[in-house]
């Protein structure tokens, strides 16, 4: 073994010992929300940490850069549907979509196999009230309670004043300038 992957090893039981398990929210209306917690993802993989990512905003369909590095990574990523789902135009199906994600959700959490999960626009789906924030808050409770090393990142803009409250760190993503204003399009390697 040479150094660095000494530096690297570790035992998990030693690091859940000496882990705080932060609940991490990226809100705000400015770019950087998901960039943001795959390069914490990025960061946490590096040290060894078994880390799972749940879109639920996302299809099966959407492959972007950022799944092809998943993958190359191994880190697992899981996209919630179809394609055909978020329709707006059909508030029954968007909520059952929303159920189904948080179940996803809810079985990894509770699986104990994770020491980052991170659930990317979450807080869009409460902010449009298809999931209720409190059913939420109190899930992501009991499990900090029952595994206090697991570190939860949550994404999306317009975060609820009870997931702020309950949360160790915040970051809002402020827009100054996008250049989606000046009429540029979504860019290969920069959006996708
Ligand atoms: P990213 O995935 O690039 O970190 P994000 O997660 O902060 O962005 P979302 O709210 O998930 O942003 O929106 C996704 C897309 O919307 C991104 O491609 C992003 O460039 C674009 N976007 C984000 N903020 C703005 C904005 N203020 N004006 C226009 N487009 C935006
Ligand atoms: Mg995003």
């Amino acid at each position: 073994m040479n150094s660095t992957e000494k530096k690297y090893k570790w035992r998990r039981e030693d690091y859940q010992e000496n882990t705080k398990g932060l609940l991490m929210v990226h809100t705000g209306d400015g770019k950087g929300k998901t960039t943001c917690a795959l390069g914490l993802m990025m960061r946490a993989v590096g040290r060894g940490l078994k880390c799972c990512m749940i879109q639920f905003m996302k299809s099966r369909n959407d492959r972007y850069g950022e799944h092809a590095s998943a993958e190359k990574l191994g880190i697992e990523v899981h996209t919630m549907g179809d394609g055909f789902t978020w329709d707006t135009k059909n508030p029954e199906q968007d909520r059952a979509t929303a159920r189904a994600t948080w179940s996803l959700c809810i079985e990894k959490m509770r699986s104990g196999d994770y020491d980052m999960l991170i659930f990317d626009e979450l807080v869009y789906v409460l902010s449009y009230n298809m999931l209720p924030v409190e059913e939420v808050l109190s899930e992501l409770r009991a499990v900090r309670a029952a595994q206090p090393a697991l570190h939860i990142v949550v994404t999306g803009r317009d975060a609820p004043p009870e997931l702020i409250q309950a949360a160790d760190l915040v970051t809002e993503m402020r827009d100054i300038k996008h250049p989606f204003n000046t009429g540029i399009r979504a860019q290969q390697g920069i959006e996708f």
